[in-house]
């Protein structure tokens, strides 16, 4: 991998208050890390001045994909030709969204990817895109700034989320290794909610978290969990692998942070009207 030489001292880039063009350029020159990391908030650098994320056409475009059981996790793609997008942010140009898949574990507090500040999740949401200046998800892996992965902490507590509930009859249709079942867009509805372009997230350079762990991505995780059900939940850690057994846990471990590696914490301004 190439050996990319970063000029920039996080610290002095703290609390930016004034927008320049180039924050997203920035953030796109920052030193990549292998992914996942255990991130420490108050050692993030603030930015304020970053545009807001702009979520297009994820759950309000009539379209309709499929949720598969592929073995190693639960995954949503589009069956029909809806491309939703992503822009803004730490991100230069247009992502497209490829696919929805969840990380879990056993417990309540090991099914997460990300740590921040030490707290564990029982698991962990990722929206995969593809930079729009590449023709696929394949051909952008190959590049530096082919990738942007939106993640979303899913905290467990007592109550069923409703957000959930079109989601979770999918599940309970996927149990077995390679099934499928349709869904509408709708049932990626689940993040429409104010904090998506209100809410704080942390953005750094890093890698998949799969084989072959490429450093070719984006990382936007929010701060504030979203809720989700104990029974919602174990549909998840009921899903079956290739064995017939079912998938118990499909986390990497977190990463080191190599010298030079710096994490943005982004407090998203609302556009002024
Ligand atoms: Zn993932």
């Amino acid at each position: 991998m190439e050996n990319r030489i970063v000029k920039l001292d996080p610290r002095s880039m703290s609390v930016k208050t004034k927008k320049t063009a180039s924050d997203a350029e920035q953030i796109s020159r920052l030193r990549a890390s292998q992914s996942p990391i255990a991130i420490s908030l108050t050692r993030c650098p603030t930015w304020t001045s970053l545009d807001p994320l702009q979520f297009k056409g994820y759950w309000d475009n009539n379209a309709t994909g499929i949720l598969l059981n592929n073995g190693s996790t639960a995954y949503f793609t589009f069956d029909t030709s809806a491309r939703p997008t992503l822009s803004g942010g730490p991100l230069l140009g247009e992502y497209i969204f490829e696919q929805m898949h969840f990380h879990w574990s056993v417990d309540d507090f090991t099914g997460c990817e990300h740590v921040l500040d030490g707290h564990g999740y029982a698991a962990e949401c990722h929206f995969v895109h593809y930079n729009s200046k590449y023709e696929s998800l394949e051909a952008a892996v190959g590049h530096p700034d082919g990738l942007a992965v939106v993640g979303f902490l899913l905290e467990a507590v007592f109550a069923p989320n409703p957000r959930f509930d079109m989601l979770v009859e999918g599940l309970e249709h996927i149990k077995k290794n390679e099934s499928v079942f349709h869904l509408t867009s709708e049932s990626l509805a689940w993040i429409a909610r104010d904090d998506l372009h209100e809410g704080s997230y942390v953005t750094y350079k890093g890698s998949l978290t799969t084989p072959p762990y490429t450093e070719c991505v984006t990382w936007i995780i929010y701060e504030k969990p979203i809720w989700i059900g104990f029974e919602q939940l174990g549909l998840l850690r009921q899903l079956e692998g290739p064995n017939s057994q079912p998938i118990e846990r499909n986390v990497r471990p977190t990463q080191r942070h190599p010298p030079g590696h710096s994490v943005i914490y982004v407090k998203q301004v609302k556009a002024k009207l």
